[in-house]
């Protein structure tokens, strides 16, 4: 039997102001290494066929040379510069990802999506074309109004904190985002809000992890290096 064709792609055409370092924040070293290495290494040891990494425009033979060839990923088969906005830039994957019927597209900037996580992201992707990594939230969240008064508190059982990956047909993600993208997108966060918009349908939810944590802020980075301390 043919086995299906699954991709990835890793974004890193972020300009990270909220790190504020000078250096940008998938370039951090973290142990050594820097910041989109452990995202990288994840998929490169799972059963992804194929990796397209999206960097800044520029960033293209750096990332080749220091990282795609110094860490000997062997899955990357391209590097494309990303766009102005995360959407842009998962396009530029979109186009570059050819001869896969499964996308799973990540936040480069979550070094920690581990075996677990990735397996359970394909085998829901599998069985029903659009899932994506969440969390239960911990915390009450509020509803504020432009004063900053809270005016609404959901019932905190029914929300999710969404991680990536977020997995895909492919050609139900190609064809959502050429749509939205010629409508001309706005205050698209994720690639779910991408689906929902598009074509009405939603995505299931799988277990992610808290330890799938986005790096942000400053903050960030020493509860990852903890992390990593803990995985020694
Ligand atoms: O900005 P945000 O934290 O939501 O970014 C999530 C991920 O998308 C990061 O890994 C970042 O590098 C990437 N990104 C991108 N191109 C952009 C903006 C963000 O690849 N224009």
């Amino acid at each position: 039997m043919k086995r299906e064709k699954i991709g990835a792609i890793v974004l890193a055409a972020g300009n990270g102001s909220r790190m504020k370092s000078k250096t940008a924040k998938q370039y951090l070293p973290l142990d050594g290494k820097p910041l989109i290495y452990y995202a990288l290494e994840q998929f490169q040891k799972s059963p992804v066929d194929s990796i397209v990494l999206v960097v800044s425009q520029g960033q293209e033979e750096y990332c080749r040379k220091e990282i795609a060839e110094r860490y000997e990923f062997s899955k990357i088969i391209a590097i494309v510069a990303g766009g102005k906005e995360r959407y842009d830039s998962v396009y530029a994957g979109l186009t570059a990802l050819t001869g896969c019927d499964y996308v799973l597209i990540h936040d480069g900037a979550r070094p920690f999506p581990d075996q677990e996580i990735i397996g359970r992201v394909i085998d829901e992707v599998l069985k029903s074309k659009a899932c994506i990594a969440a969390m239960p939230v911990k915390d009450t969240i509020k509803i504020a109004n432009e004063e900053n008064d809270a005016i609404a508190t959901p019932d905190r059982s029914s929300l999710w904190q969404i991680q990536t990956p977020q997995a895909f047909e492919y050609s139900l993600i190609k064809e959502a985002y050429e749509k939205i993208l010629s409508q001309g997108a706005s205050g698209i966060t994720d690639d779910a809000q991408i689906l929902e918009r598009a074509t009405g349908k939603c995505c299931k939810l799988v277990n992610g992890s808290y330890r799938n944590i986005k790096v942000t802020t400053p903050e960030d980075l020493l509860v990852a290096e903890a992390f990593l301390k803990d995985l020694e």
